[in-house]
């Protein structure tokens, strides 16, 4: 069930390197093995493993050195730090390295089953909500964790009320959305003053957007309200 998974053992003591290679296979995972910090790093980008089983004290690179290299490159493979019961292991220093959790040796395999599941959750976890956070019209994206909106890959710049006014079009595309529903969400219930303010952001949405890219994305039904289409 484990078997895409591989994971990067970095431990300077070879007995329980290969006691942890033993028992992860067991499990069914890939497993790669690097005895110091230098050989880590070089598995790490030769390996491309999914979890890192990182040892603090190493031979010519510590964990924590290790950990911010990898960090540099790679945003988001979990690493799990390892530390001798005893040993002055900072934690702060870990966190602020990158590592994603904590174990302490000596440690009983089923916890460290339990952490490996615990960290892909999370990854898996993180990469959904990053999903989530991505609406599409088109050429057009928008990032709504970012507050970015691009066509193809022209950033387009738009205040905040043009912003929430284009995701919730794009949110509901291909609906048409009456000018009340319009203000009531992005303006608010206690917006008062004029109702054609709605028309005139369509308006500024449109020159930045459609006329800029010769698109037509926003569209008028006349008496009704506007919508978002993303179908020919
Ligand atoms: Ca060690």
């Amino acid at each position: 069930m484990n078997n895409s998974i591989k994971v990067l053992v970095v431990e300077d003591e070879s007995k329980l390197a290969r006691f942890m290679e033993l028992e992860l296979e067991h499990e069914g995972y890939k497993v790669a093995i690097a005895e110091d910090g230098k050989e880590a790093i070089d598995k790490y980008f030769a390996e491309e493993p999914d979890v890192v089983l990182l040892d603090l004290m190493l031979p010519q690179l510590n964990g924590i050195e290790v950990c911010r290299r990898i960090r540099k490159e790679s945003a988001d493979v979990p690493i799990i730090m390892i530390t001798a019961k005893g040993e002055t292991m900072d934690k702060i220093a870990g966190l602020d390295s990158g590592a994603d959790d904590y174990m302490t040796k000596p440690f009983a395999v089923e916890e460290l089953f339990a952490r490996i599941r615990a960290a892909l959750r999370r990854r898996t976890d993180k990469a959904e909500e990053n999903n989530n956070n991505i609406l599409t019209l088109k050429n057009l994206t928008i990032d709504l964790a970012r507050h970015t909106v691009k066509f193809d890959n022209n950033d387009i710049e738009l205040t905040k009320r043009e912003f929430e006014l284009l995701v919730y079009l794009v949110q509901n595309k291909n609906i048409v959305i009456s000018r009340e529903q319009i203000l009531n969400k992005v303006w608010g219930y206690d917006y008062i003053g004029e109702t054609n303010v709605v028309d005139v952001y369509i308006r500024y949405l449109r020159t930045k957007i459609d006329d800029k890219y010769g698109v037509k994305l926003l569209h008028t039904i006349r008496g009704v309200g506007y919508f978002a289409k993303d179908e020919d």
